[in-house]
């Protein structure tokens, strides 16, 4: 039998079914009609994920969502009331912040290949404009000359270090965000001089990090080095985006961040700041963090088969919906999501089986050889740390599937 995953804190049992937003999960299908599979995602978990931050946190860094993590409408809607700004990473992104009916003031927008017609929009938005190159910030300038508009730019910088066992390396050595550090002063001088309104750094160096002390130590390289490039350009800083990279356990093994240490450690570093940055406004932004434990994916058994002995419980869902649980996103060796029979959730573990995907090939799988109970056709299935990089980092169209239902509850 492999090891699943460590199922998130919050997730109870309803009359022996898993609970969701304080109701069965069997109720939310029978909501959606009976259709499944369906993404939940639970608004009090989110709530509560961003006050424990709150509390970690010192009062004078900003809390910033980073929308690529989950897009999804009415989640944005729930996010405005919670952060303080959105982080977006493409014109598709602007325009569903937009339609969300969210302020965009307090977007700012970075991300490799802004094409001309984003530039623009995010300039008529009064969206930031994290620039990751001198050419992206030369178009970025001529096209606020062409409007006659002021463009908001920020530069973002590839750090020259790394933020150590991050699941997603971002910054360090040659790649394709930011602009490298030692081209950041005479870049820096040139926006300045152009007239643009000048915003300051963004210094992300990596993602899906759980060691608290590594998270600390790249947030005070990321303060040491925005003091260094801030007084060799010779302007101040009036805001700096720290990154984030906190991270989920999403395997057999992990364990949550120390997020008392990480916030504690941040709260050092802001006290005793160099002079150069007194004066600046501090942010981090986070996507997983936030959403990511809150997300539960439910798909329906369709077929319970036996192969060589070996357990297969058919679903309606799959990697078209999970690719990451399905261990095809960024991950070197497969291993297990946290998941579960939902329908069955307080059950003993019975028999080792598979939960697969119902697509025709032989990497549709959400779970590997784990432990459960003997489930049937019909029951519910819940993989877990389902809230970000699910629904809209996966393949939906992939052998003609289309995406799944997606619910906040
Ligand atoms: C992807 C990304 C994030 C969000 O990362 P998470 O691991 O979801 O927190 C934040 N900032 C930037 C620049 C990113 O590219």
């Amino acid at each position: 039998m492999k090891a699943l995953g460590p199922i998130p804190s919050g997730y109870e049992a309803i009359g022996g079914v898993l609970g969701v937003g304080g109701k069965p999960v069997t109720h939310w299908v029978a909501q959606a009609g009976g259709e499944t599979p369906l993404f939940l995602y639970s608004a009090d978990l989110v709530r509560s994920r961003v006050a424990e931050l709150r509390a970690a946190l010192p009062e004078q860094v900003a809390l910033h969502y980073a929308v690529k993590a989950n897009p999804f409408g009415p989640l944005l809607s729930l996010m405005a009331g919670l952060v303080d700004g959105f982080d977006i990473a493409s014109g598709g992104e602007l325009e569903r912040i937009r339609a969300a009916g969210l302020p965009l003031g307090k977007v700012s927008f970075a991300g490799p290949g802004k094409r001309d017609a984003e530039l623009e929009a995010a300039i008529r938005a009064g969206v930031t404009l994290n620039l990751e190159s001198a050419g992206e910030a030369r178009r970025a300038i001529a096209i606020g000359d062409r409007l006659g508009t002021r463009p908001r730019l920020a530069i973002r910088v590839n750090p020259d270090f790394d933020l150590k066992g991050s699941g997603m390396k971002m910054g360090g050595g040659a790649k394709p965000f930011g602009v490298d550090a030692e081209l950041v002063p005479a870049l820096t001088r040139e926006i300045v001089q152009s007239g643009a309104e000048w915003r300051g750094f963004h210094i992300f160096a990596g993602s899906q990090a759980l060691d608290a002390e590594a998270i600390a130590e790249a947030q005070g390289q990321t303060l040491v080095l925005a003091a260094r490039l801030a007084s060799e350009s010779a302007v101040a800083l009036p805001h700096c985006n720290l990154g984030g990279g906190l991270g989920i356990p999403y395997f057999p093994g992990d364990a949550p961040l120390d997020l008392s240490l990480v916030g504690g450690r941040l709260g050092e570093q802001m006290q005793s700041l160099p002079d150069i940055l007194r004066e600046t406004e501090f942010c981090i932004e986070l996507g997983r963090y936030l959403v990511g434990e809150a997300g539960v994916y439910i798909a329906r058994i369709v077929d319970r088969k036996i192969s060589h002995g070996e357990v297969f419980l058919v679903t309606d869902g799959g990697l078209h919906h999970q690719l990451a649980a399905s261990g095809n996103f960024g991950t070197v060796v497969r291993r297990n999501y946290p998941s579960a029979i939902a329908t069955r959730f307080v059950a003993p573990v019975e028999e080792e089986a598979s939960i697969v995907g119902c697509l025709c090939t032989p990497l549709d799988k959400l779970a590997d050889k784990g432990g459960f109970p003997i489930a049937q056709e019909g029951d519910l299935i819940a993989v877990f740390c389902a809230g970000a990089y699910g629904a809209s980092a996966s393949p939906a169209q992939f052998l003609g599937q289309g995406p799944a239902r997606e619910m906040l509850v």
